[in-house]
């Protein structure tokens, strides 16, 4: 058996329920991390769950038993188990300031005029900007509470992508994907489908977190704790995710590297175990240090979150 420094010895592997992987279908897992995950809320586990890296494709997956099923975000159970509302107007609220982040790395005059489709796109927050420049918009989500309130807006709203292509297929200039196909049971499947909807010229912007983030190094146990969940079945790099891509027929166009959280907190994760949020710790809360502690894991790519543009191959 391989594994590296965060296999936790006290805890059995659970690296012989793992398959073929769906991405690449090998068989050969490495593991990566092996002990408790996040169940929902900090301070929620799983007793014992292992994280394996495939050795072709080398996506990280989590062990299928502590997964959760597409069902699972259909209805309001996923939102629950965050702790929050799974009405619209809740979400929307709540994720407004995440779209400051996503309107700089994507930049919006490229949508103008353009026929947009968000896969994963829960209440529309991301939309509703959107909205103002392109021409037509998809959404498309899976969990049915928030399916009024996107076709009120005036969005065509599916439930998946395979419900949206008899009418929309080969005819999608960008395809909007945040944070979504770590969620996903099959990320090849979801992607190929995802590029039967774009037009020969199009594009697919992805974002999931960076599974590179430092801070796995840097805050150990507890960090790790957090940073897997069973929410996440798969754990991308910029190379794994590239991969992934290649496989549906894409290649990648630009990436972008962000550092979500501030120095303030690391600094609590690394002090107190625990995530601190938006906090201001007093001795390092100054915008330049902030500035260059963000720079820093940004440059080296090894900040919290992964932006990426992927093309048609040969495109
Ligand atoms: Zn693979």
């Amino acid at each position: 058996m391989k594994q590296n420094d965060f296999v936790n010895s006290h805890f059995d592997t659970k690296l012989e329920t793992f398959g073929a992987c769906e991405i690449c279908g090998s068989d050969d897992w490495t593991i990566v991390y092996n002990g408790p995950v996040r169940d929902g809320e900090f301070g929620s586990l799983t007793e014992s769950s292992t994280i394996a890296r495939c050795g072709n494709c080398t996506a990280d997956r989590l062990s299928e038993d502590d997964c959760k099923d597409e069902a699972f975000y259909v209805g309001a159970d996923y939102r629950k188990s965050l702790g929050q509302e799974a009405d619209a107007a809740a979400f929307l609220q709540k994720h407004e300031s995440m779209q400051l982040e996503r309107l700089e790395v994507l930049d919006p005059s490229l949508l103008r005029n353009k026929k947009i489709a968000d896969i994963g796109c829960a209440a529309g927050s991301y939309l509703n900007y959107a909205k103002g420049f392109a021409r037509e918009i998809i959404a498309i989500e899976p969990g049915t509470a928030y399916h009024a309130s996107l076709q009120d807006r005036g969005f065509k709203t599916y439930g998946f992508t395979s419900d949206a292509l008899e009418e929309h297929k080969g005819t999608v200039d960008w395809a909007i994907n945040f944070e979504t196909i770590e969620h996903i049971d099959n990320p090849r499947t979801f992607l190929t489908e995802i590029v039967d909807l774009l037009r020969p010229e199009g594009r697919i912007a992805i974002s999931t977190p960076n599974r590179d983030d430092a801070m796995l190094e840097l805050a150990g146990e507890s960090y790790r704790q957090f940073f897997y969940r069973v929410h996440h079945r798969w754990y991308f790099d910029k190379n794994s995710l590239t991969e992934c891509a290649r496989l549906c027929g894409l290649e990648l166009e630009s990436y972008r590297f962000i550092q979500r959280y501030s120095i303030s907190n690391a600094m609590v994760w690394i002090r107190d175990g625990r995530p601190g949020g938006n906090v201001n710790i007093p001795c390092v809360d100054h915008p330049i240090l902030d500035a260059a502690w963000r720079r820093h894991f940004e440059s080296n790519e090894t900040s919290d979150w992964l932006y990426a543009i992927f093309k048609r191959a040969g495109s």
